[in-house]
């Protein structure tokens, strides 16, 4: 480290000691308070006395350190833990809206119990958002007996209830939910017809459990509401035969970065020949060239099995943070028809759009938000200036004596797979635990295909299961346990030493605990640590270390292997590469990726802020005659929701349709961004004549005379959409657009 590092370093310690000292001085209030002497009942009238001063009015500040020397002591006895003094100096950064660092293992879902409990306190419910819908079940489950001594209400929100169990659940003091129920949730209600069908109360605080996952990773993922059937109308299986015919070099080419295709000259005369529709760049023509772009995208940038797999005759998009099968999801409709198209899959209609918000939105739409997650520190500079969070770093309960390893670089794939599944055949013969982190599905089938030939039994966890793929993750630090898993699988679960048998513990701390292997260097140093992060828990020993080559596809598509010596990148060899300067310049490229996709994720909120922004005076507008407006009758009011809906759906495919070809704006020397703010202001102005207008001509045509229950609205042409589903949208799409024309 040289002076100037040394400084800053010295700087950000004391900045971070500051910091702590306020949890800290809070902390030593709180176990100044001896409720340990209380008996329960004492306790119990403790805790409602608590309540009651704050419904009269006192602030969650001035109740905290009661608060939480209750709801530790509830803690204590009801689950027999004890909150460690960390897990309380998290909580009163959590109460405080900070984002807090806490390593895997230390105890996240018992410090938010005290938050939880604090804010709750208010009777304006509190949401836990959890990663998955496994965890909201099991953390409601676990946590549930405190919340219940101290006289709260507590749920959790499953896929797959009704409406009145959904609204059950919200009206709990506190909710354990996923980000994505919550969303989904709200969008239903967005659309509600009566107010007997809506779930949410207006939003209060929540806690955001795995917030980097969430609110940077998953952040811009749009979640979607959509209804009715409209098909796109295209040939999908004809553009994916021409596709095919292309080829690439030739016909098209790569931007850079293996981020977008576009058509030589050659390959655009190819494509007229072939289509038969003379010049493609006419407007006439622009949704077959769309449509052709999308297929040759698909057919040479999306990979079956790394991108996607085929399951049951049904395609499934594969999550790229955590490598999982995720649910629910579509790419923008033109590429999920062409990659279907591409498969010979059916295309099913993915309907008319009704609503959709993107999961930043939706969080922030929260008058308070905390989150907390065992890797913030790197990406610290994102949460300050997307949403106002600061990290907090807690210290962990035992010292940290994890020992990371340099990585091992080698010059190419095999002799990156040679050495690994060598060095994992060592390890694994003197049984110590590995738990292996690759990149893709198709690489964990690979590796695991190498380990048998080796004799190397192991775990694959590459499918989307969330509580099998707990309880296989749990057991990965068992006597002898090898597991593969794709990138993140398993977040939020914990892998114990010996897989919770004491003895056993003893023996594989001995052994040096649990060895985490990478096989692939992220895009972001924080998942790298994220994985480093499953061993060496509560102290434990521990020790993790990656693996890369010069092939490897981060090198290749951000251009390093440019800066690595030619007579490396030519000359193959089976040993690795110890130059330290191999070391260097991987970080190096790895902090250029990261703040160029910080970069692009700014860019892109530029475009969905403004959007948003309608959105909100569209909803507060629909409300204001769903809920507050007497003067209307039952049926104007149905005809004025229907026509609101209409026309805000048809926006959004406005919009939609904007976005698309905005990037050509630059080619006319034209701001891509002005000129998308300019049409969909202008767009959006319209709406409230054309919901008039429409709205007027109904009823004049209408018998208003029954009640709106009456009405065959059906008949009418009036109906909303009795059949509504809710998925995600991919969007890396679009982030691949937008990282090329930079708008
Ligand atoms: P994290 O989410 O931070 O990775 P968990 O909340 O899953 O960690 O907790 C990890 C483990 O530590 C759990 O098995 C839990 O029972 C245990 N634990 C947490 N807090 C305490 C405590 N105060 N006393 C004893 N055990 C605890």
């Amino acid at each position: 480290m040289n002076f100037a590092s040394r400084l800053v370093q010295k700087v950000k310690d004391r900045f971070v000691q500051h910091k702590l000292k306020h949890f800290s001085d809070k902390l030593k209030s709180i176990s100044q308070i001896n409720m340990q002497d209380l008996n329960d009942e004492r306790l119990k009238a403790e805790a409602l006395k608590l309540k009651m001063r704050v419904q009269e009015g006192e602030s969650l500040d001035e109740v905290l350190v009661e608060a939480f020397a209750i709801a530790g002591e509830a803690a204590s006895r009801v689950l027999g833990m004890r909150p460690f003094d960390v897990q309380m100096m998290a909580a009163a950064a959590l109460h405080e809206g900070n984002m807090v660092e806490m390593h895997t293992g230390e105890g996240k879902t018992l410090a938010a119990v005290m938050p939880a409990y604090l804010n709750a306190l208010q009777g304006k419910g509190v949401h836990v958002l959890t990663f998955n819908d496994y965890l909201a079940g099991r953390d409601a489950e676990w946590m549930g007996p405190v919340y219940r001594f101290l006289g709260l209400t507590v749920a959790s929100v499953k896929e797959g209830m009704t409406i009145e169990e959904r609204q059950n659940a919200y009206a709990a003091d506190i909710t354990y939910v996923t980000a994505k129920q919550a969303g989904f949730d709200y969008l239903r209600d967005t659309i509600a017809m009566k107010t007997s069908d809506i779930v949410h109360r207006p939003f209060h605080y929540a806690i955001v459990d795995e917030a980097d996952s969430l609110l940077i990773d998953e952040a811009r993922v749009p979640l979607v509401i959509a209804g009715e059937v409209a098909s796109s109308g295209n040939d999908g299986s004809r553009m994916a035969q021409i596709a095919k015919e292309l080829a690439l070099g030739e016909d098209y080419d790569f931007d850079e970065n293996k981020r977008n295709v576009f058509l030589t000259e050659a390959g655009s005369e190819k494509a007229e020949r072939l289509l038969r529709t003379g010049n493609l760049y006419e407007a006439r023509n622009s949704h077959l060239l769309t449509a052709l772009n999308c297929a040759i995208h698909a057919e040479s940038l999306l990979k079956r099995d790394v991108d996607y797999v085929i399951r049951d005759g049904k395609l499934e998009i594969i999550d790229p943070y955590t490598g999982r099968v995720a649910q629910n999801r579509h790419w923008p409709d033109g590429l999920q028809a062409a990659v279907e198209a591409k498969e010979g899959i059916e295309t099913k209609s993915s309907g008319k759009i009704l609503g959709t918000i993107t999961l930043q939105h939706l969080l922030s739409l929260y008058p308070k938000i905390s989150g907390m997650t065992a890797t913030a520190q790197d990406s610290a500079d994102e949460f300050e200036e997307t949403y106002n969070l600061n990290v907090v770093e807690i210290p962990p309960n035992r010292p940290n004596i994890r020992i990371d390893h340099d990585s091992r670089i080698y010059t190419h794939k095999e002799a990156k797979l040679n050495a690994l599944v060598k060095e994992i055949a060592e390890v694994h013969a003197t049984r110590r635990p590995i738990l292996i982190g690759t990149s893709s599905v198709e690489e964990s089938d690979q590796l695991a295909e190498e380990l048998k030939k080796a004799k190397v039994p192991c775990h694959v966890l590459n499918a989307k299961n969330d509580e099998k793929e707990a309880e296989i993750i749990a057991k990965a630090g068992e006597l002898g346990a090898v597991t593969v898993s794709t990138n993140m699988a398993g977040r939020g679960v914990d892998i114990r030493l010996g897989g919770g048998d004491p003895r056993q513990a003893d023996q594989v701390a001995e052994l040096g605990g649990l060895y985490v292997i990478g096989t692939h260097m992220n895009e972001s140093a924080r998942i790298d640590n994220q994985l480093r992060g499953r061993s060496g828990r509560q102290g434990d020993p521990g020790s993790s270390r990656f693996y890369v080559c010069l092939e490897d596809e981060l090198i290749n598509r951000f251009g390093i292997e440019k800066a690595i010596p030619a007579a490396y990148r030519t000359n193959k060899q089976d040993e690795e590469l110890s130059a330290s300067v191999f070391h260097k310049k991987m970080e190096h490229i790895q902090r250029i990726v990261m703040g160029q996709n910080f970069e692009m994720r700014k860019t892109l909120n530029k475009y969905s802020d403004m959007v948003e922004e309608q959105r909100r005076i569209h909803h507060e507008q629909r409300e204001a005659v769903l809920w507050n407006d007497d003067t209307m009758s039952a049926a104007e009011k149905h005809v004025r929701l229907y026509y609101m809906d209409r026309s805000w759906s048809d926006h959004l495919a406005y919009v939609s349709y904007i976005r698309e070809g905005i990037h050509l704006e630059s080619l006319a020397n034209r701001n891509p961004a002005d000129e998308f703010h300019h049409r969909i202001i202008h767009a959006f102005e319209q709406l409230p004549d054309k919901i008039e207008q429409d709205t007027a001509k109904a009823l004049s045509k209408l018998n208003t005379a029954g009640t709106a229950d009456e009405i065959d609205w059906e008949k009418e042409g009036l109906k909303a959409p009795s059949r509504t589903w809710t998925y995600l949208i991919q969007d890396q799409f679009v982030e691949k657009k937008a990282n090329i024309f930079n708008f």
